[in-house]
């Protein structure tokens, strides 16, 4: 049987998740792009409440919910501000590589640190030379004695500024291509690591993205992540499926912000002597908006799903994220049309909304990427 129906447990999470997005996030998101504002504050806040970080397992003192809590969370929390949704869901995607690859004792180590500290984390993976082809990464960790060091650098790391931890991938064997990488855990204030300066973006601009330059960083070895070498690669893509669905729910959330200030404008708005959404033009923008809404949600509803019940989600994953983040930049864009001029003003949120649509469809493997895993996965036993 396929039922949509909310249980009653998830009925009240997405409630809190929107009275938070309501009350703690929307109040501040306009001065928080404007000024560029990492919201720490309210990010700590969200985590005591029980609002982030939800798949640490409770052997590791987290929540231990599953991905479908995760993503109606998630869509909250977009729809509160998408800059804070990103910013608030680093930790989160840190964590992921951690919780399918890392041995029992580094999962009590750096998920306790998370889920009982409030520690805060970032997935360094995209460098200057490679982003879409990760298997091109330059970083190399070379072992020394008990230690590994470090050297390379990474690009485009969210919250790399408030980081106390990195997960980092590097190659411990460059002959190897893919095979050859391994992923590790390394503190924010090591010896060697420096931050560069935070980039100034298009949207979500709370969210603090920055480059990371490791300069013979010595670790620990017992923070090479799992048991040997070489098993970076998976594991960091592995971390995409429990991730991309919460992208998705991301991408969801943002479109449904701004079908809803566009739905309410088109209200009050006369043009010709009747509000706008009579004139069947607008009113056909609205209806596609909400069919790629309603759509968008049951693509990630079906990726979380998946993953929650043990079904390999590559490919569920790769629709829902490219479908909503191809969806929030078409409904946003579409948004800023209702609202004619005064769309096209800071005045209004749907500037912001469509500013913070577009990097959702180049993040966390872009629309292209996403297609590729597609065709993929479907042309795989051709
Ligand atoms: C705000 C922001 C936050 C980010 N946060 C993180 C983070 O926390 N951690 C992290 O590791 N990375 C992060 N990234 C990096 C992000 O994942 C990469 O930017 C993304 O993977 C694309 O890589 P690229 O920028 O190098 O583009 P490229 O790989 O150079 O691609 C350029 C363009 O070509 C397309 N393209 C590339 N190859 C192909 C192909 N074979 N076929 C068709 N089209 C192709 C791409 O889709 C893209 O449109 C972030 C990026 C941004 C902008």
């Amino acid at each position: 049987m396929v039922d949509f129906q909310l249980d009653e447990m998830q009925e009240m999470l997405r409630e809190l998740a929107r009275e938070f997005a309501r009350d703690e996030i929307r109040p501040h998101a306009e001065h928080w792009d404007e000024e560029s504002v990492y919201p720490k504050e309210t990010i700590q806040l969200a985590h005591e409440m029980g609002l982030l970080n939800l798949h640490i397992p409770e052997a590791y003192g987290g929540p231990g919910l599953g991905c479908m809590e995760e993503v109606l969370v998630n869509e909250e929390l977009a729809w509160g501000d998408p800059g804070f949704a990103t910013a608030a869901y680093a930790t989160a995607l840190a964590c992921a590589p951690i919780i399918t690859g890392a041995t029992e004792e580094q999962k009590n180590v750096w998920l306790r640190k998370v889920a009982e500290e409030g520690a805060l984390a970032s997935y360094a993976v995209t460098e200057p030379g490679a982003g879409s082809d990760v298997a091109a990464i330059q970083t190399t960790a070379v072992r020394d004695g008990d230690d590994y060091v470090i050297n390379g650098s990474k690009m485009w790391i969210t919250g790399a500024g408030y980081a106390d931890f990195f997960f980092v991938l590097a190659k411990t064997d460059p002959d190897a291509g893919y095979r050859g990488m391994s992923g590790f855990i390394v503190e924010a204030n090591a010896e060697g690591l420096s931050l560069g300066k935070k980039e100034t973006n298009m949207g979500q601009r709370c969210s603090d993205t920055r480059s990371i330059t490791f300069n013979n960083v010595r670790i620990p070895a017992n923070q090479l992540v799992g048991e040997s070498e070489s098993g970076g690669w998976m594991n960091a893509m592995n971390a995409f499926d429990l991730s991309r669905p919460n992208i998705a729910a991301h991408a969801t959330g943002l479109s449904r912000a701004a079908y809803e200030h566009a739905l309410q404008y088109s209200n009050e708005r006369h043009t010709f002597g009747k509000p706008l959404h009579k004139h069947q033009a607008i009113q056909f923008m609205l209806a596609d908006m909400k069919t790629s809404i309603e759509a968008s949600r049951m693509l990630t509803w079906k990726s979380a799903a998946d993953a929650d019940g043990g079904i390999k989600n590559t490919e569920s994953a790769a629709h829902a994220k490219r479908f909503a983040a191809d969806t929030a930049m078409q409904v946003s864009t579409d948004a800023v049309q209702v609202f004619g001029g005064y769309g096209y003003s800071e005045e209004y949120p749907v500037a912001r909304l469509m500013r913070g649509a577009k990097v959702m469809q180049i993040y966390e493997g872009s629309s292209q990427v996403q297609r590729m895993i597609i065709g993929r996965e479907i042309t795989k036993n051709l």
